[in-house]
């Protein structure tokens, strides 16, 4: 027979810590709490089958549960010595929700519950406190209605000023009993009109609705957003715990509080609380009376004058720094804890794992192997790799004031101030001048990088995650605000506006890329550090990881910000990158508007030299780690302005007639350029554009080699191929120029040719293309935009809308779509080993820097995963955690 009904309390429980699926989080705690002797008020937990069940049988409950419920009480009468609904000695009960995890707001607690005229009468006598028992009533007939009958908590609030202006009181406090009693009065009859039935007076009458308002809230509009939000499956289901009260609202011999088992913001072994005398649970909350500090040294680093509970009561301090240790040494982790002291006498009412700031979370993790409490791999498990975010850029001062006129998308994180500018050309003409400037742009395109290198920080108003702005500025490590719709720009103007706000050229602003907050003027902000308890973290992580992890970077400064950020190599160089600055695109655009191989070859001929430089500086940099270089991807037309006004300046800095540069751009416009003439067709189409990017490639190489006597790995890749004979036409063209470099310098360059599987077709067909190639990298943001028929550009717009009505649970374009887009990369995993067993795999889209995306690579056995330079310490601790879960999964696997 199903068990529905877990006692516990008095030193003793029927649950157990790792009975949190059952009990809930809450319900487990109290559970474990009483096992470990530490004192809790007796109760029990009603499981979360019970809440199954009711959805389950449309909404009724299992038929033993009341005698179950019946019993838990009798138990918890038996150990109070009092009873229920008793007009002499009335047991008073708090009914609470309690998830797996936990669920703020989900549902209000109900405390006082038991209390009708005859107990509150009762209480009155047994308390010797009229005036307590009274506001105990009033206060439950107010939460009772609230939360359980569903009437509006204003309606009470004004009775209550009603009864204060009469009496001409400020405070709650200087009501007495005939005050309050006047107030249950009016009470129970806003509940009467309201809901056209008198208030409940049978103690189990408002147990039984308590419970079933528990249930009910699982479902409530609120919970079911909360859900969709934090991915708590909507099977789980609640648990209710219902548990004796104790009263901290009995006299200045009481009080209640809230604390942590060390500071949560810095992670500092101090005991870190605060409490209220004369006081119950929703008052220190509530934020009404100014809470105190529990020590005597968080008050003197308050500056606070009112008494510690150091000071005030000793002895119960004493008691709670006791439970403090306790707790630690028996979870082995911070928790966050809440107590109430009844008559001098302290009482548990909960304890759960304490959220922290990163920064707090690392230090807590270093200190407690330090302690000898976890070991250096429970401490990797401690740090949620993407709070990492936090730390690794500056962020905004958290002393100083910030006014908020937008919110866009997080984009790119870390926070940075600069004045405004609107074009990518005043960006860098005024940093150079020594101003720290922020790029403001409706969208950024390739043209731009020059600006958006020079920027401080990036904002545009249209675009999502994987917008050009998004991406370009998470490789560069800049923040970026994108997608901002609010903001209107006025390029003309020179100016921005939101809400009535108007922004001018030259005018400061600051942007935070971890939370999208755009604010007017400039808040100074503050620098990572890497060294230290990070840096230990990072360590016990590398070496419980199996996955490699690299970097996407091209420049030479996002280059060594991988290196310094501990990448092992480089994922995806996109040359095309290199195409855009000043003395380059000239070189570029000939190439494109020459009318002949020969006019290509020419142009081509002057652009050789620029790209080796770089693939020289790149390789010196990687010492030797593996390289894989993209050639060109992006179709030509966006290598031309796309103003006509512009054309005007190609045709002088190229030679070329206006005309014709006219008409080449509009022979290069595509209806549907993402799946037009780009990547590997390209390559196909113009091969001397593959010979060129090859030989600088061998060429550096070589050098390299030379002068430093380790040879680097070049990893050729040819992007968006779909058909293997597109792969087999240009590796025959490296190859030849690898031929001709060995004839020429007489060294063979070391490298290997492979491909970017980012469309369907290439997932599909892994087998026969990894008869060529010798290593695949999984181009995610275009296999997420082909596979979904869906924009990667474009699609913020409504996706949204989809997450929010639940179409879609994240975007897929952040967090990879492990049901489609990998099961794509899955099959191209198997079909691929089939043919070359030994072929390199990684992922280079955006997700290779998501965690959760890290952890299905770490699944699929791939070799590496490859992400934006500031993203690496994320991946490296990601995979971490997989290897961990990895290992403890096949573990629990033999032993079962
Ligand atoms: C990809 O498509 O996942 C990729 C890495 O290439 P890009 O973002 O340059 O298209
Ligand atoms: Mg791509």
């Amino acid at each position: 027979m199903t068990k529905w009904v877990y006692s516990f309390g008095d030193g003793a429980a029927e649950g157990r810590a790792d009975m949190r699926n059952l009990l809930g989080g809450k319900g487990a705690n109290l559970a474990e709490m009483s096992n470990i002797g530490l004192p809790v008020p007796p109760g029990f937990t009603i499981t979360t089958e019970v809440c199954t069940y009711y959805y389950a049988n449309g909404e009724s409950y299992p038929e033993s549960l009341k005698s179950e419920v019946e019993a838990g009480l009798a138990k918890v009468e038996a150990t109070v010595g009092a009873t229920f609904g008793d007009a002499s000695n009335p047991l008073l009960v708090s009914v609470r929700s309690g998830a797996r995890v936990s669920m703020p707001g989900m549902m209000d607690t109900v405390l006082n519950l038991g209390l009708n005229d005859e107990t509150t009468a009762g209480l009155a006598r047994h308390s010797g406190d009229e005036r307590f028992a009274y506001d105990s009533y009033r206060r439950f007939i107010q939460m009772y209605s609230d939360v359980v009958l569903g009437v509006e908590h204003h309606l009470f609030e004004e009775a209550l000023e009603v009864v204060k202006e009469d009496k001409g009181a400020i405070l709650d406090t200087e009501l007495d009993a005939p005050d309050l009693q006047r107030l249950i009065t009016d009470y129970k009859k806003i509940v009467e009109d309201e809901l056209g039935r008198p208030f409940p007076e049978d103690p189990k009458e408002q147990l039984w609705g308590a419970i079933g308002a528990v249930f009910g809230s699982w479902q409530t509009a609120r919970a079911v957003t909360y859900r969709r939000l934090h991915d708590i499956p909507e099977a789980w289901g609640t648990a209710v715990n219902v548990q004796a009260m104790v009263f901290g609202n009995m006299g200045d011999d009481c009080a209640t509080g809230v604390a942590f088992t060390r500071d949560p913001s810095t992670g500092e072994n101090i005991f870190y609380g605060e409490y209220l005398v004369n006081a119950q649970g929703e008052d220190v909350v509530a934020g009404i009376r100014t809470p105190q500090h529990l020590t005597i040294a968080g008050r003197e680093k308050q500056g606070s004058d009112l008494p510690a509970m150091e000071e005030t009561m000793p002895d119960v301090f004493r008691q709670l720094d006791e439970v403090r240790a306790n707790l630690e040494a028996h979870y082995r982790d911070m928790q966050d804890i809440e107590f109430t002291v009844q008559k001098q006498k302290l009482w548990m009412l909960q304890t759960r794992a304490g959220k922290r700031t990163s920064q707090a979370a690392i230090k807590i993790a270093c200190d407690m192997v330090e302690e000898g409490l976890i070991d250096e791999e429970t401490a990797v498990m401690r740090v949620e790799p993407q709070s990492l975010d936090q730390i690794l850029h500056p962020r905004l001062d958290p002393k100083a004031e910030r006014k908020v006129i937008a919110k866009g998308l997080p984009a790119s994180p870390g926070a940075a101030a600069g004045v405004v500018v609107f074009t990518a050309d005043e960006a860098e003409k005024l940093a150079q001048e020594g101003h720290q400037v922020m790029l403001v742009r409706v969208e950024t395109s390739p043209e731009d990088i020059h600006g958006m290198h020079a920027a401080q920080g990036i904002l545009t108003t249209r675009g999502g995650m994987t917008s050009h702005a998004a991406v370009v500025a998470r490789g560069m490590g800049r923040p970026c605000v994108a997608g901002a719709g609010e903001i209107r720009v006025d390029y003309k103007g020179g100016a921005f506006s939101i809400a009535g706000v108007t922004v001018k050229a030259g005018d400061w602003i600051t942007i935070d890329g971890s939370t999208g907050e755009v604010i007017e003027g400039r808040v100074p902000t503050v620098d990572p550090e890497l060294s230290g308890d990070f840096a230990r973290v990072m360590g016990w992580a590398d070496a419980a990881r199996r996955l490699k992890v690299r970097a996407n970077a091209e420049t030479p400064e996002d280059v060594s910000t991988a290196a310094k950020f501990g990448a092992e190599g480089i994922g995806l160089c996109r040359t095309e990158h290199m195409f855009f600055e000043a003395d380059r695109i000239v070189a570029m655009r000939e190439m494109i508007l020459a009318s002949d191989e020969a006019g290509r070859r020419h142009a081509l001929g002057r652009i050789l030299p620029m790209q080796r430089a770089d693939f020289v500086e790149i390789f010196k940099l990687m010492r030797g780690k593996p390289v894989t270089i993209r050639l060109l991807d992006p179709p030509l037309h966006e290598f031309l302005p796309r103003e006509p006004a512009e054309f005007e300046e190609v045709a002088r800095a190229t030679g070329v007639p206006v005309e014709r540069v006219e008409a080449r751009a509009a022979a290069l416009h595509e209806t549907n350029p993402m799946l037009g003439h780009r990547g590997c067709r390209l390559l196909n189409s113009y091969p001397e554009i593959c010979e060129m990017q090859a030989r600088a490639i061998f060429e550096a190489a070589t050098a390299v080699g030379e002068e430093t006597g380790a040879p680097p790995l070049c990893e050729v890749m040819i992007p968006l191929v779909g058909i293997k004979k597109e792969l087999d036409l240009l590796k025959a063209v490296v190859d030849k120029v690898a031929k001709a470099v060995e004839a020429e310098t007489g060294t063979a360059p070391n490298y290997v040719v492979g491909t970017m599987i980012e469309l369907p077709r290439a997932a599909l067909t892994a087998n026969h293309i990894a008869e060529t190639a010798e290593f695949f990298s999984f181009g995610t943001n275009d296999l997420t935009q082909t596979t979904y028929g869906l924009s990667r550009d474009d699609a913020s717009a409504f996706l949204t809308n989809y997450e929010k009505r639940g179409i879609v649970e994240q975007d897929p374009f952040q967090t990879l779509d492990q049901a489609g887009v990998g099961e794509l990369i899955e099959i191209a995993v198997e079909r691929g080993r089939g043919t070359r067993p030994d072929i390199k795999l990684g992922i280079c889209g955006e997700h290779g820097g998501d965690p959760s995306s890290v952890g299905f690579c770490e699944r699929v056995g791939l070799d590496y995963v490859s992400c934006s330079p500031f993203r690496v310490p994320i991946a490296r601790l990601a995979a971490a955690q997989a290897a961990i879960r990895a290992r403890k999964h096949a573990a629990e696997k033999a032993t079962a």
